[in-house]
């Protein structure tokens, strides 16, 4: 059966203590255990918040990138060996901000994709289509070349490290969150796809998140949509109160 997933992006939020008071925070709230929950700092953060959370066996870690090179050159890289050391288990790839402001195109992520599941961390992947696609209604066919381009490539067995983010760019960070009708017609439009390339087991066993200004008042309604298995969360995941009443929304 899939998991339920609610994961924290703090993005480039946070200072040091700050980071570690949130953590705090949030792992002496009561919420639902049931949930899997990860939280994304940033990489100053990651070791620190994975030494934090390594005894609550449903709370773990993920970068929020990772570098697709094995180079030792690499001034600034980030090699996934580095982010398993620290035992973190999952990577963000794909989100639209380093689509945008890093110029990172499907193929690249392919390549991140790879080298992360090649090393054993579970990759949260993440696609999402601008207003303009959402307007004149090539959303379907701009997702399925994201998705196909970034992670159809992937045999059944490394597909199962695997967790989609459907997150409308233009949702993201508006407070305009998509619809609970829009989040689950693409949800649904996702698991079909991933139906014909893969199979209906490895569909139905594929967690699939929403992100886009999911916050502690729609969250309930998002996640009740039969095809949507939890959330990627950026600033709602800043505050331990509003993260947790998100988790709890199940
Ligand atoms: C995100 O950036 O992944 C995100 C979903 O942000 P927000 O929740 O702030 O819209």
């Amino acid at each position: 059966m899939r998991k339920k997933i609610v994961v924290g992006n703090w993005k480039m939020n946070l200072l040091r203590d700050e980071g570690v008071l949130l953590v705090k925070n949030i792992l002496k709230s009561k919420f639902n255990d049931k949930i899997n929950v990860v939280l994304a700092p940033s990489f100053l953060h990651l070791y620190k918040v994975s030494k934090m959370t390594s005894s609550f066996k449903n709370i773990t870690t993920s970068a929020q990138d990772c570098s697709s090179s094995t180079s030792n050159s690499l001034t600034g890289g980030v090699s996934v060996e580095m982010i398993s050391s620290c035992g973190v288990k999952f990577v963000i790839i794909g989100h639209s901000e380093r689509r945008s402001n890093f110029n990172e195109t499907n193929i690249q992520l392919q390549a991140k994709v790879n080298m992360a599941i090649s090393n054993k961390l579970n990759v949260i992947f993440c696609c999402g289509e601008n207003i303009e696609k959402r307007k004149n209604k090539s959303y379907f066919d701009f997702l399925k070349n994201q998705i196909t381009e970034g992670i159809f490539h992937l045999n059944a067995k490394q597909f199962s490290n695997v967790v989609i983010a459907y997150e409308p760019i233009w949702a993201i960070g508006s407070g305009n969150t998509a619809s609970s009708f829009q989040a689950q017609e693409v949800h649904e439009f996702i698991r079909d796809l991933i139906k014909i390339r893969y199979n209906e087991t490895v569909a139905s066993n594929t967690s699939i998140l929403y992100g886009g200004s999911c916050n502690n008042i729609n969250a309930k309604e998002l996640f009740s949509q039969k095809d949507i298995d939890g959330g990627l969360i950026g600033g709602a995941s800043l505050s331990a109160d509003n993260f947790v009443s998100i988790i709890n929304s199940f």
